[in-house]
């Protein structure tokens, strides 16, 4: 954090403009006057809707919700069934949670079909997509690392080389065979770990906003920990919602936007500096290690999960890697900081 915030405003801007830190602040004006009824685009605007927002600590992050809706009873009741749905994605996705679905399945038997449920299906579907998309720097299986990695900051020392190569023979989603159509999944290695980190707030938001959709919400916002999901345009604001990218030192970038995902990756919160290497959260899977290049990524797409995993792709792969994800999903936008000093 301290090394970010040293950063000069100047370095920022030669970066990448102003949009470059990892804190997102969410800023929706509050709804004050009614307008008269109009059409922006295919966004019907209704001055009936006021305006509403719940929060919750959700997959041990801040979550909030912001909605339009005619009654406090519709609004309430829509964000209530929002946060059930975020809480089973934690319940199946979670490593932290022996009981999860995830954490079962891979304690099961190895090299035998699993049944498993539709979400936890649709999570893999969407992980193997980007595991291959990425060339590997996505992979949930990096949580053979990810937990060796906890363990031995409490200790406050890195992994030593052995225990990363022992951890290695468990990593690659190469290994996780899925059929897709049965809802079943097949380990090829025992004690493996499933780490939805990179993935699992983008996911979750998607499922949330669908929710809302169902109870007749169309204009929302699903913000988890920073990863965001936003619907329709609120009443007033045709052009969307205001989206703040708040830079440590102060500098914000603003934006009105709808019908996209938000989301953001990188070491500015989370490091740990052994030796003088600051090692990042994000773990390169080609190496066990986590990443050093400080890249902080904002990443917009059409939906959270793919928001959520591309940022985490390129902050361990640089902006490389972004004309090729952009040819995969045209309606992306890569923010980098590449966060180096010079
Ligand atoms: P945040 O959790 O801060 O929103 P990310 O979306 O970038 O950040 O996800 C990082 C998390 O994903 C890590 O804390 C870890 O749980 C998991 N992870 C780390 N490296 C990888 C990787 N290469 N592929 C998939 N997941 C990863
Ligand atoms: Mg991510």
């Amino acid at each position: 954090m301290l090394a970010r915030t040293m950063q000069t405003q100047a370095q920022h801007k030669r970066v990448w403009g102003f949009f470059t830190s990892s804190l997102l602040l969410v800023v929706c004006l509050v709804h004050t006057s009614c307008a008269p009824l109009r059409t922006a685009g295919t966004h019907r605007t209704d001055c009936t809707l006021k305006r509403y927002e719940y929060a919750s600590v959700q997959m041990g992050s801040r979550c909030s919700i912001v909605l339009f809706a005619e009654s406090e009873e519709i609004a309430a009741n829509a964000a209530d069934h929002a946060f059930d749905a975020i809480s089973d994605v934690n319940r199946a996705l979670s490593d932290y949670q022996p009981s999860s679905e995830s954490m079962r399945s891979t304690s099961r038997n190895h090299n035998q079909w699993i049944s498993i449920t539709p979400l936890f299906t649709q999570v893999l579907v969407r992980s193997k997509e980007m595991f291959k998309h990425s060339n590997g720097a996505f992979d949930p299986t990096v949580g053979a690392y990810t937990h060796l990695w906890r363990t031995a900051i409490k200790e406050n020392r890195v992994p030593t080389e052995d225990e990363i190569r022992h951890a290695s023979e468990l990593v690659g989603f190469r290994n996780v065979h899925l059929d897709a159509i049965g809802n079943r999944v097949m380990f090829k290695h025992a004690s493996m770990i499933l780490d939805f980190g990179a993935i699992g707030k983008g996911f979750a938001a998607d499922r949330a906003m669908r929710v809302l959709q169902t109870h007749g919400i169309r204009s929302a916002l699903v913000n988890i920990g920073g990863d965001i999901v936003i619907g329709d345009p609120p009443p007033d604001f045709p052009d969307g919602w205001l989206i703040s990218v708040q830079v440590i030192d102060g500098e914000q970038w603003s934006s009105r936007m709808h019908s996209v995902a938000i989301a953001t990756s990188g070491d500015s919160e989370r490091y740990f500096i052994s030796d003088g290497v600051r090692y990042s959260h994000i773990i390169d899977p080609r190496t066990g290690y986590g990443v050093q290049n400080q890249n902080t990524v904002t990443v917009i797409a059409s939906n959270g999960s793919t928001a959520d995993a591309v940022a985490s792709v390129v902050a361990v792969l640089g902006a490389q890697i972004v004309p090729k994800f952009k040819a995969q999903y045209t309606d992306l936008k890569v923010f980098v900081d590449s966060g180096q000093s010079q």
